[in-house]
């Protein structure tokens, strides 16, 4: 498949950021080339903090004509769609959004779930929405649909002449272990220290000779470690930690109890040995992303990329 030129422009912003090297981003781009290859997208790099420049946290693994999403933070439809436009990638366009994997239920990982249900059965998506959870997801999701029933039955029921079956959400709520599998993927579920957060999950892709994990929120864990293992790309939470040492003393108690720090990201990376570190959910605090990257680089000599939205790896 030939290479839009913006999408050559994301490769060549990859590259600039990654280190010398930079063997990751070089098979990145042949596996572009190669079509139906598991396809890592950036959908949403960002925080809670509303930055214009990084939507709530998502991204999908897309292989072929298929989209598998992970997480749904505020403006996820519409940098699907932007993806779907700037890269030639049918699999993100609204309609085609179809099966979504949740890391946790914090509300920067959720915002987007009633866009994800609601927004692709608009557009005429075929069938329902399935969504991949952990406890607690099926309430979330029958109480998005209560909200919404007189928008769904007026849909459905009035001149639009709606289609009820693309309205329909099936939930599974997952527990470690093996959650899904097709002729394209496997996806394993695996817990994650997220403070005193009661389920969070990160997930694995094994995808057509690829391995891409996604870290969702985590402290430093073991998890990560045992899950990547050598995992073709790492998608890993972060927050700078000169930045941190600036913090007020309850900022930097939460931050060091929820979160991972460029500095434990690195020592955990080194461990793990990703081929591609992918840096997302970015709190700077103030820091830039060479800095960032400076941090983690520290202690883990791979190849790391801060992560901007609508990246593809
Ligand atoms: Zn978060
Ligand atoms: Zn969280």
């Amino acid at each position: 498949m030939p290479l839009p030129r913006q999408n050559l422009t994301l490769i060549a912003a990859a590259i600039s950021l990654a280190s010398t090297r930079s063997a990751p981003n070089e098979r990145a781009s042949a596996d572009l080339a190669a079509g139906d290859s598991a396809r890592l997208v950036l959908l949403g790099t960002g925080t809670p903090i509303p930055d214009p420049e990084r939507s709530g946290p998502a991204q999908a693994i897309v292989i072929g004509k298929e989209a598998y999403v992970v997480d749904v933070g505020a403006g996820v439809v519409r940098r699907a769609m932007a993806a779907a436009q700037r890269d030639s990638l049918p699999a993100l366009r609204a309609a085609n959004l179809r099966r979504v994997f949740i890391t946790h239920l914090h509300s920067d990982h959720t915002l987007g779930l009633p866009d994800i249900m609601l927004t692709p059965a608009v557009a005429h998506r075929k069938g329902p929405l399935m969504v991949y959870g952990p406890p607690g997801t099926r309430a979330m999701v029958a109480k998005i649909l209560e909200a919404y029933r007189e928008d769904i039955d007026l849909r459905i029921h009035g001149l639009e002449r709606g289609d009820a079956n693309a309205y329909r959400v099936i939930t599974h709520e997952v527990s470690p272990g093996m959650v899904y599998r097709d002729s394209n993927v496997t996806v394993t579920a695996f817990r994650v220290p997220h403070g005193s957060w009661r389920h969070a999950f990160g997930y694995r892709f094994d995808a057509k000779g690829r391995s891409i994990v996604i870290s969702g929120d985590t402290g430093p864990s073991e998890a990560i470690v045992e899950a990547c293992h050598g995992c073709d790309v790492l998608v890993h939470e972060v927050y700078s930690k000169q930045g941190f040492d600036r913090l007020d003393s309850a900022s930097r108690r939460y931050h060091s109890t929820f979160h991972t720090s460029a500095i434990e990201l690195g020592d955990l990376a080194a461990r793990a040995q990703p081929k591609l570190l992918v840096l997302s959910h970015i709190l700077f605090f103030g820091e830039n992303a060479e800095e960032i990257l400076a941090e983690v680089r520290s202690r883990f000599h791979g190849n790391v990329v801060v992560g901007a939205d609508l990246g593809v790896y």
